[in-house]
């Protein structure tokens, strides 16, 4: 056997060199299906140890370095990379592991990635998949940094990028980078989920090949988040791995990950996932409260926009997810976001808004016992500090409707005088 598409639904599979992101026969989510017995033999740790150490621009990209586990045997000028990956795993301050309430607290930084967010790692994957299939346009409905990623990825590939963003809602720095990298962008009256939809019609009656997070190939991409963590730990499972869902791609992905690991002998445990969903855009942690597997689409409206999906694609997967690891899912208030971004900011880390939803989910998990004091927790910061600009700066001016700006570092404004400056250096 070899790597394979099927349905999560029916259990049809498919080759995996098809155009089609979702299940011809009953519409369902597909799986890259690998065949791990015999990819059992064929992956180590040393392997990919032994890559570390070579300037391959396959073995330097931290999702390719696996490219066994993310999309095997293609001729190696098929895969597109911008080197993504290889992003840091931060051990947090002690006083940003004050704030989230454990002492072993590690975050891994995805906004480190070429364009600033983790969906680099998911396009690395979804624009081979768009090569070889032969597209020429990819087209997405993007919260913005689907559509930078999309947008720089299909440039250096030649392919044209169709970004379609619901009006009002994305944030500026994400905006810039697709109109910067080339993209057709049109904005759609309507929310996130609304313009998801047009997307998946266009899909599937016009030649776009759709770079959704339904699109199995970006999960697979994403996976390297996981599997790259654990390499740099020396692959020792936490006891938590902490994840801000939105649309539920990283979590569907995360959860294929660990099982892929576990089954291949890579890793000798499972760690727990949890969850994070803003309060105003909750649909799975309403599902978890009532241990129901069916999904009831909320209106979303939270100030972290990368999680402002009320619909979210993923659901299916992301349940499983829950099931595989002992799962669990929490929501938190914006208001916990913002406070929680202060402090990652304040640590010379720096995230945006929907990133901190880990570290404001950590704390609310210890608060609640879940999470114990002791645990070794690892958080995932999806997107970096510059994303949304505007999110930093109102909240330290403290001008955010209806939020408190707990940890506001205001701006000094001081006459041209050596003295009123010394006023601000502690003696
Ligand atoms: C896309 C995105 C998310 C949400 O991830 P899902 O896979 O949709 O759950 C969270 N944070 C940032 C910064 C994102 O760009
Ligand atoms: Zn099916």
């Amino acid at each position: 056997m070899q790597t394979v598409l099927r349905c999560i639904d029916c259990g049809k599979s498919y080759p995996s060199d098809q155009a089609f992101v979702t299940c011809p026969a009953c519409g369902g989510l597909l799986d890259v299906e690998h065949d791990l017995d015999a990819l059992r033999g064929a992956v180590s740790h040393e392997l990919f140890d032994q890559r570390l150490g070579s300037w391959d621009r396959l073995d330097r990209s931290g999702v390719w370095r696996y490219r066994e586990l993310v999309l095997p045997d293609l001729p190696a000028e098929t895969y597109v990379t911008r080197g993504e990956g290889n992003t840091t795993l931060y051990d947090a301050t002690p006083r940003l592991g004050d704030y989230a309430g454990v002492r072993k607290l590690q975050l891994k930084h995805e906004g480190e990635n070429p364009t600033g967010s983790f969906k680099d790692r998911g396009m690395a994957g979804g624009v081979t998949q768009a090569r070889r299939v032969g597209a020429h346009s990819v087209i997405c409905a993007s919260t913005g940094n689907t559509s930078a990623s999309m947008a720089s990825y299909a440039a250096i590939s030649g392919l044209q990028a169709l970004v379609l963003f619901p009006e009002g809602y994305v944030s500026l720095g994400k905006i810039a980078q697709s109109v910067a990298y080339g993209a057709t962008n049109v904005q759609v009256h309507g929310d996130f989920d609304d313009t998801l939809a047009i997307v998946r019609a266009a899909a599937e009656s016009l030649p776009v090949y759709l770079l959704n997070s339904i699109n199995p190939f970006r999960l697979e991409g994403q996976k390297t988040i996981i599997i790259e963590m654990l390499h740099q730990r020396g692959w020792r499972v936490p006891d938590w791995i902490v994840v801000p869902g939105g649309n539920l791609g990283n979590s569907s992905a995360f959860g294929k990950a660990l099982m892929e690991l576990k089954t291949l002998g890579l890793i000798d445990r499972m760690p727990r996932l949890a969850i994070v969903q803003a309060e105003g855009a909750n649909p799975l942690y309403r599902s978890f409260v009532d241990g129901s597997a069916t999904l009831t689409p909320v209106k979303a409206q939270t100030i972290a926009t990368a999680i402002r999906i009320g619909n979210p694609a993923s659901f299916a997967k992301a349940w499983r997810t829950l099931e595989w690891t002992d799962g669990v899912v929490t929501e938190v208030s914006d208001q916990a976001i913002m406070d929680a971004k202060a402090q990652v900011d304040a640590a010379g880390i720096g995230c945006e808004p929907a990133s901190a939803a880990s570290v404001a989910g950590v704390r609310r998990l210890v608060d609640e016992g879940v999470i114990a004091p002791g645990d070794e927790v690892v958080g995932i910061l999806t997107g970096h500090v510059l994303k949304d600009p505007d999110a930093v700066l109102k909240y330290h001016s403290k001008a955010l409707d209806g939020l408190t700006s707990t940890f506001a570092n205001t701006m000094h404004t001081i006459p041209a005088s050596l003295d009123a400056l010394k006023a601000l250096i502690p003696a």
